[in-house]
């Protein structure tokens, strides 16, 4: 008999792990209770970057007489067709995804999911309840947007991240709370299209995550101070007050900074006024209602579910994947994607581990930033005895043909071996580029490995080839 699998959870984890379940002959059960393409498609990766896609669009129109084209005239973005573009790249991607369900034989099930046993998972939806016996349980839940009680989001004048992908105008001035990678990212698409921009972040940089290489962090400021974002860095956000049809927010010094570390210029208190304020502080694990202490699956302290290896529960034959494991592990959509082929695996008895060393990140602000592996920083505190060189976008040809000429390509090598430990790339298209340097990392290339290679001229991709030659 078939092995049965429920995964709870249709986003790019349980997707995946329903289609690689499928493939290996398991009879399996997708249980979703909003939409299928879960965070990713609906109010993540993919709705953020068709505004991106506009956003680019509206920046290339208004470049074009740089590159020798009359007559563009006075391009503005037209939020409504934005969002109608919006909406159609995800409907067509939804409903690929419901045609591969079916071409699959995966059962979709609407509804809300409790665990109630490693064996049986009930489904609640308006039609009533149904039980789903199981051999295994995937659970892939995903998260949702952190709400601050000191940035009460009501969805007119402060907007989570959901809210901000489907504002219909473009206000003139944004605040933006947050300065991660969400933050970040809303922060350029809303410049380009024409807000006065304004970054609050709690820490000394943007993109203040362990993964992102300091000289990133400080290129990206350099370049959104160049296109007139203004960041408050070392900041919080203490309140925020509607007075005339505007959003009064009362910054503070923050408390993640020690006070020795503070700038002089984040001791001193600030109200700012904006029409629109965005709040991207962070995530929170979707497990409400799913039944777990009562079925006896461990979380840790935040309520992020806890997992071995194997990324088996301490239930056992459930196991988790995806951003319901929290930021202790990497909270992109490919990597719950490559979760979920290990959990997959380990369903049928077999060890498989991710490799979450070698998981590469896009961040899509302008210009792109494309990473994987140790920083810089990192490499250092592990005691490696490391070099890190750079090239310049400026340095290239196509650099110059394209007129992108802001970036680095920056690699973090072993001095002794040239093994590749990471690479760091700032620039146009940096989030295709870096696929290069994920490759060369899962094999244990070395930088002259990298070196060695015949890379296509001219071609961006020319900048890691520059980038190992100068090892
Ligand atoms: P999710 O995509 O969150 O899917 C979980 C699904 O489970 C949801 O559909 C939810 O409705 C469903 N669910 C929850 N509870 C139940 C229940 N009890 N019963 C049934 N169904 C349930 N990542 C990238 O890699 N690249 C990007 O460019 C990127 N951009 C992002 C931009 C934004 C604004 C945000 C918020 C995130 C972005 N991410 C990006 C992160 C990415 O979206 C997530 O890492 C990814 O979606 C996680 O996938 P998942 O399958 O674990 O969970």
């Amino acid at each position: 008999m078939a092995l049965r699998i429920t995964v709870i959870g249709a986003g790019p984890g349980g997707y995946t792990a329903a289609f690689e379940a499928a493939r290996r002959g398991a009879e399996v059960t997708l249980v979703e209770v909003r939409e299928l393409g879960g965070t990713c498609l609906n109010r993540g990766c993919i709705p953020t970057k068709a505004l991106k896609s506009s956003a680019d669009a509206l920046e290339a129109v208004k470049r074009a007489a740089e590159f020798g084209i009359a007559g563009a005239g006075a391009p503005a973005a037209d939020m409504p067709a934005v969002l109608a573009r919006k909406a159609k790249v995800v409907e067509t991607l939804q409903s690929g995804l419901a045609k591969a369900c079916a071409q699959r034989k995966v059962k979709l099930v609407e509804g809300r999911a409790r665990l109630v046993s490693a064996s049986l998972v009930q489904v609640a939806s308006p039609g009533g309840v149904q039980e789903l016996a199981s051999d295994r349980v995937i659970l892939a839940t995903g998260s949702s947007v952190l709400r601050l009680p000191s940035l009460p989001c009501d969805g007119k004048y402060v907007l989570t991240s959901d809210e901000a992908l489907a504002l219909d105008r473009v206000p003139a001035r944004l605040l933006v709370v947050g300065g991660g990678v969400v933050g970040c990212e809303l922060a350029f698409v809303f410049r380009a299209f024409g807000s006065q921009v304004t970054v609050v972040e709690g820490l000394d940089r943007l993109l203040p995550v362990p993964s992102i290489d300091q000289d990133m962090s400080k290129l990206l400021l350099r370049e959104a101070k160049k296109r007139g974002i203004k960041t408050e860095l070392c900041r919080t956000v203490a309140g925020v007050r509607i007075e005339e049809g505007r959003v009064v927010a009362d910054l503070v010094p923050s408390p993640f900074v020690p006070e020795d570390r503070l700038p002089a210029s984040a001791k001193k208190p600030l109200s700012l006024e904006a029409d629109c304020v965005f709040s991207t502080v962070g995530r929170v694990p979707n497990t409400e209602g799913l039944g777990l202490a009562e079925a006896g699956v461990a979380v840790d302290a935040r309520g992020w579910i806890a997992v071995n290896e194997s990324l088996e529960t301490s239930l056992p034959g459930v196991y988790a994947i995806g951003d319901v494991l929290g930021p202790s592990r990497i909270m992109l959509a490919h990597m719950a994607e490559a979760e979920a082929r290990c959990a997959v695996a380990a369903c049928f008895g077999e060890a498989a581990e991710p490799e979450y060393a070698v998981c590469p990140s896009g961040i899509f602000t302008s210009p792109e930033i494309g990473c994987v592996g140790l920083t810089e920083e990192q490499a250092k505190a592990k005691g490696c005895d490391c070099v890190c060189p750079q090239i310049l976008f400026r340095e290239l040809g196509k650099a110059h043909a394209m007129g992108e000429l802001a970036g680095v390509f920056k690699l973090v090598a072993d001095r002794a071996t040239g093994r590749l430990l990471g690479a760091h790339i700032a620039g146009a298209h940096a989030t295709d580029l870096i696929a290069e340097a994920a490759l060369a990392l899962h094999k244990g290339c070395t930088v002259q490995d990298l070196a060695a290679t015949i890379h296509a001229h001219p071609t961006l991709a020319e900048g890691m080839l520059e980038a190992a030659l100068k090892f």
